[in-house]
């Protein structure tokens, strides 16, 4: 080694020995936020100082000291609010217009696993630039490729939402599809976009598979076929869940399958499909949450005038009920020119055109979020010993909810991941697991 390279040596050590004891340092983060939002009670702050530490928030309020050496986040022009959920989207699956004209089996034969978990990683750091912090998927992965994405976020491999998957859709013979006998029984076409299960046994097989393999939540066709599921063979599938502390979500396409599945009392259904002024009544009696997945005409080909229309009544019909509502969208194909996170947001028209109050969309999109996702106690919420997951806009949310189209800032687990309205995700990047890696 030449004594110049030496000398470089030496001195790139010692701005390294410099960098490192400035990070021990500033293990402390403080952002300091204009104005706060809190979506549970629809009230507004100024001045907040929030802290940081080991990637949870340690402290919140207008008179926090700042620590000598925190590193300082200025959001002082900014509305800083929790992150958003949406709680049913489809990461590991996008159809399109080319070349499968929007069916998405296709998408199923044409695309392997491998690169839909691949997608799955780009799909969800669209969606935590568009500020979801948290995502449930709700099957239709493949082989499991939205537990692996799960797994890859939490050992802190890629930037990411947190992930609460279904595995593979449970439901009777066939699921969602009406494949050809040679397709279905000489080649098992079906699986593993669904799982068959038909009898009590092969229910209770199928839930201890998803469970084996990294589900979360538990997703099944309530009435995709007309020999879909019976109240009991709905219970069956929450008592099984139940063991491992799991919930259950029911796709409902039907009127009779939205009647078994609240009779069975089912965590959450999705779609409005199958839902009514009387279905809704009875979902505010038992608490059963709503994930309508209420797709807005500005979607272009992904709903119909009269679709559409139904679909604004009923969401006002649901909130007038009282139903617990969820932000969802379904969100499983692409829309040119938009990313996946782009496309969640724009289900805000929807909402707004059923004229739901400002704060009760937020609502939705928050509190209730975590709440259905089970997070509400670990993360969500911008208190004291929980994850620190948080967004900031220009303007206020609860006077207009458009703002939320323009996240200028995000931080996931106390790391940031875009500032200034731009994607900075360096500090996610990990060669191997830091978080341990018994995460499954
Ligand atoms: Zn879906």
């Amino acid at each position: 080694m030449q004594v110049a390279t030496k000398l470089q040596a030496a001195a790139s050590s010692v701005v390294l020995l410099a960098l490192a004891a400035a990070a021990a340092a500033a293990q402390v983060t403080a952002i300091r936020a204009g104005r706060l939002v809190d979506p549970e009670t629809g009230t507004v702050a100024a001045n907040q100082v929030i802290l940081i530490e080991g990637g949870k928030f340690t402290a919140v309020g207008p008179n926090v000291a700042v620590p000598r050496d925190a590193q300082v986040i200025d959001l002082s022009q900014l509305t800083v609010l929790p992150g958003l959920v949406d709680a049913h989207n489809h990461l590991a699956i996008t159809y399109k217009e080319e070349p499968e004209s929007n069916v998405y089996y296709l998408t199923y034969v044409l695309d392997p696993t491998p690169v839909r978990a691949i997608q799955a990683a780009s799909n969800g750091m669209q969606m935590l630039n568009a500020g979801f912090t948290i995502v449930r998927d709700m099957g239709n992965a493949g082989n499991y490729a939205d537990a692996a994405l799960r797994i890859a976020i939490e050992q802190g491999w890629i930037p990411g939402p947190t992930i609460i998957n279904s595995g593979i859709i449970i439901g009777g013979m066939g699921g969602q599809f009406w494949p050809t006998p040679e397709m279905a029984v000489d080649h098992k076409i079906v699986y593993p976009e669904y799982l068959d299960a038909d009898t009590p046994d092969e229910i209770v097989k199928a839930v201890r598979q998803n469970e084996l393999f990294g589900a979360k939540v538990i997703k099944i066709c309530v009435d995709c076929k007309p020999w879909g599921y019976t109240v009991d063979e709905i219970k069956l599938v929450i008592a099984e869940a139940a063991k491992a502390g799991l919930k259950v979500e029911g796709h409902v396409q039907t009127l009779d399958g939205a009647r078994r599945a609240i009779e069975a009392g089912i965590w959450s259904i999705a779609h409005d499909v199958g839902l009514n002024d009387e279905m809704h009544k009875l979902m505010a009696q038992k608490g059963i949450w709503r994930a309508g997945t209420e797709t807005p005409i500005t979607l272009t080909g992904h709903t119909t005038q009269a679709r559409y229309e139904r679909t604004v009544s009923l969401l006002k019909n649901a909130y007038d009920n009282k139903v617990p509502l969820t932000y969802s969208t379904d969100a499983d194909y692409y829309v040119p020119g938009r990313t996946r996170g782009e496309v969640a947001i724009e289900f805000l028209e929807t909402w707004k055109a059923a004229k739901i109050p400002t704060a009760d969309i937020l609502r939705a999109m928050t509190t209730n979020g975590y709440k259905v996702s089970q997070t509400e106690n670990t993360r969500g919420p911008i208190k004291p010993g929980l994850a620190a997951d948080c967004i900031a806009v220009a303007g206020n949310p609860l006077e207009n909810i458009d703002v939320l189209r323009d996240v200028r800032f995000v931080m996931k687990d106390g790391m940031v991941f875009k500032q200034n309205g731009v994607m900075t995700p360096a500090a996610f990047f990990h060669g191997g697991p830091v978080n341990g890696w018994r995460i499954r």
